[in-house]
């Protein structure tokens, strides 16, 4: 990496870590298209492939621009080490199955990335690996899950979409009392916002599809820690194939410039777009960290510099007063996905938690009034006035 200063700041780290240059000398990163590597001759070969000489082998095990990737998200992290994968889904599973065997024990938030439970719940009990779902803010919920064989601690903060805050710092020191570890899954506040290791954490787990891209383009993950850490996930990875695409590397890498610039933009219209929401006499409630009337607002603040663009809020008259919102916006994409530079809008009740049961939904707090907006790069005047249309739709 070219640098000036022994200690860039993040900006810097955002536009320069990592970069590898060819023999052709290009400016901007390239893309490393190409599936395998040539070899010199067949002893160089030989000692790549006994790791007597560093050098690459194959795109499934590593490529310079998923290197570049790996490297810049690190860096921004403050990270020793990072692996990339294929999604966000393929970097907690290569976390789960790359450091935990059967007979560990996982305490989670129950407040996670919804596919995160049949992952837990149904791939990893099978092998023999149990999980106990405590409640995200309930520091003693989480003291008494542990188990002598607790390997993992897991959490999303703050959790998507009701915007609960776990306490990294103290979840870090419960992890460590046990001799366990602390995932957290920093895909919603993004490294601009909130660095994990720096409270504590020992691993933080990115869906890099989200603001990492920034612009709703490709899939893609990452973990990232200390070396000791990763090796065995990066095993996982190379193993079982779960390795990401250079392309969508490269797209993720280009997009990590621009991220706190994009981040901080859509967390400031968030925030403004909660309080609106707030005054609004048809909305019941607002969830978003950064509103005074959060119940962690004071600990948000205290591990973030700010709480994101995913705004979630009940209209008064459940899901017929929620739909016929969804339905009269004009601007506003109806779609699941976030982190996009379009605003979009989801009831999950019938989207992301159509799939868990009604007692389940009841006891995760999705109601049939909740929606989620996860607000994009657009003049915020619009977005609110294309909700008020849906707020006064009859
Ligand atoms: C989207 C998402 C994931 C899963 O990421 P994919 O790239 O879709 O596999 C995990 N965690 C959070 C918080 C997410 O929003």
């Amino acid at each position: 990496m070219s640098q000036n200063s022994d200690h860039p700041k993040f900006d810097t780290l955002a536009v320069r870590a990592g970069a590898l240059r060819s023999d052709f000398q290009e400016h901007s990163e390239a893309l490393f298209l190409t599936s395998s590597f040539v070899y010199r001759d067949a002893a160089e070969a030989a000692r790549r492939f006994a790791n007597q000489e560093p050098g690459y082998l194959y795109s499934r095990f590593t490529n310079p621009t998923v290197t570049m990737f790996q490297d810049r998200l690190a860096a921004l992290e403050g990270a020793e080490s990072c692996t990339a994968t294929a999604t966000g889904m393929a970097a907690i599973a290569s976390t789960v199955l790359g450091l935990l065997k059967s007979g560990d024990h996982v305490v989670s938030s129950r407040s996670v990335f919804g596919t995160v439970v049949p992952l837990l719940d149904q791939i990893c009990k099978k092998l023999g690996i149990d999980t106990t779902w405590v409640a995200p803010a309930d520091l003693d919920a989480w003291k008494s899950a542990i188990r002598p064989n607790t390997k993992l601690l897991f959490c999303e903060t703050p959790s998507n979409p009701l915007a609960e805050v776990c306490d990294i710092a103290a979840l870090a020191d419960i992890a460590h009392q046990a001799g366990a570890f602390l995932a957290v899954d920093n895909c919603l506040l993004t490294p601009a916002l909130q660095r994990p290791i720096e409270h504590g954490a020992d691993l933080v787990i990115h869906s890099a599809t989200k603001y990492l891209d920034g612009q709703g383009r490709v899939l893609a993950g990452a973990v990232c820690g200390r070396k000791e850490l990763i090796e065995p996930v990066y095993g996982f990875v190379r193993t079982a194939g779960s390795a990401l695409s250079p392309f969508n590397a490269w797209v993720c890498l280009k997009g990590m410039e621009t991220l706190r610039i994009r981040i901080e933009e859509q967390s400031r219209s968030a925030f403004r777009l909660a309080q609106w929401l707030e005054a609004q006499p048809q909305v019941a409630k607002v969830h978003y960290a950064g509103l005074q009337s959060h119940p962690q607002y004071a600990l948000a603040y205290r591990q973030a510099n700010a709480q994101g663009a995913v705004v979630s809020f009940e209209v008064k008259g459940g899901r017929e007063a929620a739909w016929r919102l969804v339905d009269s916006v004009r601007l506003i994409s109806i779609t699941a996905n976030l982190g996009d530079t379009k605003t979009t809008i989801t009831h999950p009740a019938t989207t992301t938690h159509a799939r868990i049961s009604q007692a389940e939904r009841d006891a995760a707090g999705i109601s049939e009034g909740l929606l989620r907006v996860a607000v994009g790069l657009e003049d915020i005047a619009d977005i609110e006035q294309d909700l008020l249309s849906g707020l006064n739709a009859k």
